[in-house]
């Protein structure tokens, strides 16, 4: 099995943090996703623990929401002391609606609205993550207006490409995000800001990219936003007490992608900056990660129904879900990898070829291809495992599909987080 929390019982089914999996397809009904909180707070605690080793006081991973964002995932955030990203403000509400402290969120985003920023500051954010000068202008005025004064991160490009995939690669030069720092324009973005009334400069952000598994490409971001800040100290006189490295340290889809240490990941990553710090003689600041897909995704798993399946002869077998591209996208996105079991038949051999295809109107709604599983017969439960980043996040209603409930598993026992969306849900927004 790729992960430890899930293992086969002695009905031959697969079972996820004990549970069976057809047991809860049964009890909830398909498609599901399935979250196992403990495997959330593993990966938490795990962040927790080697940030607190390695950085200085005050370091500490924030949840990227955006990874996957309900309610109920924010007492566990909270209760294992992260912060958190957020990035509209529908995930604000979302994590104050929880009990969620506000003056832990950090507000992202490249294009906040004015009412956005408005709201954020009228919250009590205890930190916006400003984009870009236009932002700086208008949350300057928020705050003047309010008489606060607005802390902040200012968000740069450090010029890396981590060699990942150009659509979740968002550190280089040329980028919708940030400021950068490459043709000087960052440098003029802190001098903005330094003297923009009602902001608080604490330092700078950026963000490399995303499914990172080496810790050098954030050692080569460290060596740059450490430069940068040299310089920024000796042109300005300003010495950044916090840097936020961002998210994206990667996670095992498939048995064949490299396992990831993160806690040694983590030190790695500190020694360097230590050094860093040492050679330039730069105060050493706190760290701040913003961990998403490596909190959430490998703790979730997507449970659907087997409908028919296909074989054309000479080419390839079709099995199809009763879900697909509306609540997992990543596949037509970007073509990733998912391991595929068939919870049914979980000990028979992975021996059937096949395509997992979804069920819209679309050629490219499919989850995996010619991946092995057992052969699946209709009504058979297949799991998708590594689900829990950016499936519920990023779920459509395309093709008037419902989307799926969402349950967790705590201590053993099946929670409903999130009900299934209903008829009635879709169309109780249409006023005509
Ligand atoms: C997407 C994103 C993250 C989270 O990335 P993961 O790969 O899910 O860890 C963190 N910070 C920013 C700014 C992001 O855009």
């Amino acid at each position: 099995m790729l992960y430890s929390n899930l293992s086969l019982n002695s009905q031959g089914h697969l079972a996820i943090a004990g549970l069976d999996a057809c047991d809860l397809a049964a009890e909830f009904g398909t498609p599901l996703y399935v979250l196992d909180e403990d495997r959330v707070r593993g990966n938490c605690r795990t962040y927790v623990k080697a940030m607190q080793a390695h950085f200085p006081e005050g370091s500490m991973p924030l949840y990227a929401g955006k990874a996957l964002c309900f309610r109920g995932i924010y007492p566990v955030i909270q209760s294992e002391g992260l912060g958190a990203d957020v990035v509209s403000a529908g995930e604000i509400a979302t994590a104050l609606s929880a009990g969620f402290p506000a003056n832990r969120l950090f507000f992202h985003g490249s294009n906040k609205t004015d009412a956005e920023i408005a709201y954020g500051v009228e919250q009590g954010i205890g930190c916006f993550v400003v984009d870009n000068s236009n932002e700086l202008a208008v949350l300057g005025r928020e705050a003047c207006e309010r008489d606060i004064t607005q802390r902040v991160l200012l968000r740069v490009t450090v010029g890396l490409d981590p060699h990942t995939l150009a659509a979740i690669n968002t550190g280089r030069v040329d980028s919708q995000f940030g400021v950068p720092i490459e043709t000087g324009q960052a440098l003029s973005f802190v001098r903005e800001a330094l003297s923009t009334p009602g902001i608080e400069v604490i330092g700078f952000h950026s963000h490399i990219g995303s499914q990172i598994f080496e810790p050098d490409s954030f050692c080569d971001q460290v060596d740059r936003l450490l430069a940068f800040a040299c310089d920024v100290r000796d042109e300005l006189g300003y010495v950044a007490s916090t840097f936020n490295l961002g998210g994206g340290f990667g996670v095992r889809y498939v048995i064949d992608d490299p396992e990831v240490d993160l806690a040694a990941n983590i030190r790695v990553v500190a020694e360097h900056l230590n050094a860093g710090c040492t050679k330039t003689g730069y105060p050493l600041p706190r760290i701040l990660m913003e961990p998403g897909r490596s909190i959430v995704a490998d703790a979730g798993t997507t449970l659907y129904t087997a409908g028919g399946t296909k074989e054309i002869e000479g080419y390839r077998n079709y099995v199809m879900v009763d879900g697909g591209m509306t609540d997992n996208p990543r596949y037509a996105l970007y073509k990733s990898a998912y391991t595929v079991i068939n919870a049914s038949r979980a000990v028979e051999d992975a021996d059937y070829v096949c395509t997992l295809a979804g069920r819209c109107c679309e050629s490219g709604d499919r989850i995996a291809e010619d991946i092995r599983v057992a052969r699946p017969r209709r009504g058979d439960i297949i799991a998708v495992l590594t689900t829990g980043a950016y499936n519920f996040a990023m779920s459509s209603n395309y093709n008037r599909v419902l989307r799926p409930a969402l349950v967790t598993i705590r201590e053993g026992k099946a929670h409903l987080a999130v009900r299934r969306q209903s008829i009635d849900d879709l169309l109780g927004l249409e006023m005509l």
